[in-house]
């Protein structure tokens, strides 16, 4: 058993002083609030800060990483660009990368995320054939490459293998995929299924979806722009058991393209394939109607949104608190990882709702925690609470930084950035003790790992 005593942590029932956590084979094993001071546990280890649970990070695409920096102000032949051109750039990078360099990058990024704090991350991943859509001598390199980056880096990882077949959806319907696009498709939906069978038992082999293991395999439909409405069946169904992530209504145009091919909503579709539900978890939602949201309300889907990435393509700003009063879980993601601070994230969904109505406070700072913790979309009902049983994801935010100084604790989160996380423990081992990752200096390995996919350029 190893004791902790934090300063400050934030318990089921608020914020406590001086608290005791006892950590046991990756579980919490006591919590003891209230109760002691620092003389009375000479051997515990100190958590100076707030003490928080470790922050999923619900949506990513690992390799938009190496677009930080290259694409948000002006894109190549000028202009500021949208977010289709954009995925011209994002495609570019996408077809420089191989198993090992994916393996490379991904290792860095999950490392910048436990520096940030967070502890378990759902991977969209459809980067999984090579360019022009060949096969790996291992259909699942790229699957696999993701599974040891994380296990390296030191963060759960859900892996949501993304089916998608289609290049949009046309007048006419589907339309092909375009040859940058080849390389995410397995053909059809049941080839794709398949190679999802393949993945469960290669990564189960290495201990995946096992009860404390580190790792869970899910599906993801990439879009309803992706996937054909007579596809969708086949992948809800390969998916049963596991989590299922789509993006959803991120852009005006899907809808209209969905509403003039198929004659009703992104979600509608969704809801008739019975693709939506407590097991699935729709990013972005950002263009609703009235409809939309009771449906996702109503049958408990999980939200992810992220909000710097929205802001970043100019997507607009999703309906999150009447998602949330209709019944649907708001969780957070960084996405295109412009940005890996989990805690903007947050700050993000609170402002542009104060932007949008306003009105203030339109989150309660529990619920911002509640969705910079919220694990049940990533398939960890075990996770996101400092409670006995729980796993021992430990993140202390210190209190003592020019950002958080004079703080009262709750409210650091509204003044905290990933910058001030100091201590994070995942399954109740250490990945980051006093701001420094296992893996040493993370923007070293990130420059490494990213340089060569731009070298052929400036
Ligand atoms: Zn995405």
């Amino acid at each position: 058993v190893t004791s902790y005593l934090a300063e400050h942590a934030w318990l089921p029932t608020g914020v406590h002083r001086n608290v005791r956590i006892e950590v046991a084979a990756g579980r919490i094993t006591a919590v003891s609030p209230d109760a002691l001071d620092a003389e009375a546990c000479p051997g515990d280890q100190r958590l100076s800060g707030l003490t928080v649970p470790g922050f999923a990070n619900t949506h990513s695409h690992a390799f938009h990483r190496a677009l930080r920096g290259r694409t948000h102000e002006a894109l190549a032949g000028g202009g500021g660009g949208t977010f289709w051109t954009w995925r011209e750039r994002m495609y570019e990078v996408a077809s420089r990368l191989d198993p090992d360099s994916y393996l490379a990058l991904a290792r860095a990024v999950y490392a910048e995320m436990a520096l940030a704090g967070i502890t378990a991350v759902g991977e969209f991943h459809y980067l999984h054939h090579a360019p022009g859509g060949a096969r790996y001598a291992d259909p699942n390199a790229m699957g696999m490459a993701l599974l040891q980056a994380a296990a390296d880096a030191g963060i759960r990882i859900a892996l949501l293998d993304t089916c998608y077949l289609t290049g949009g959806l046309g007048p006419a319907g589907p339309l092909p995929l375009a040859e940058e696009q080849l390389r995410f498709s397995d053909g059809d939906a049941d080839r794709w299924a398949t190679r999802l069978a393949g993945l469960r038992n290669a990564a189960a082999a290495r201990g995946a979806d096992s009860d404390g293991g580190q790792a869970r395999i899910g599906a993801a439909i990439h879009s309803v722009r992706a996937v054909p409405r007579a596809a969708l069946g086949t992948v809800v169904e390969a998916a049963a058991g596991g989590p299922l992530h789509v993006h959803l209504s991120e852009q005006p145009a899907e809808n209209d393209q969905c509403q003039a091919v198929y004659g009703m909503s992104p979600t509608r579709l969704l809801a008739e394939s019975g693709a939506l539900g407590a097991g699935t978890t729709a990013v972005h939602a950002t263009h609703l109607s009235g409809a939309d949201i009771a449906e996702l309300g109503g049958n408990g889907t999980t939200i992810s949104m992220c909000p710097t990435t929205e802001r970043d393509l100019a997507d607009g700003i999703g309906p999150a608190r009447v998602l949330a009063d209709a019944g649907a879980r708001i969780t957070l993601g960084s996405d295109q990882h412009a940005v890996v601070d989990l805690l903007e994230e947050a700050r993000a969904l609170e402002m542009d709702e104060r932007l949008a109505s306003g009105q203030r406070r339109r989150f309660r700072l529990v619920e911002l925690l509640g969705a910079l913790t919220g694990h049940h979309g990533l398939g960890w009902d075990d996770a996101g609470e400092l409670r006995p049983g729980a796993r021992a994801d430990l993140v202390t935010i210190a209190l003592d930084t020019v950002r958080t100084a004079g703080c009262a604790p709750e409210q650091a989160l509204l003044a905290a950035t990933a910058a001030d996380v100091r201590t994070v423990l995942v399954d109740g081992t250490m990945v980051v003790d006093r701001g420094r990752h296992h893996l040493g200096d993370v923007g070293a390995l990130l420059a490494e790992a990213i340089a060569p996919l731009w070298s052929a350029e400036a």
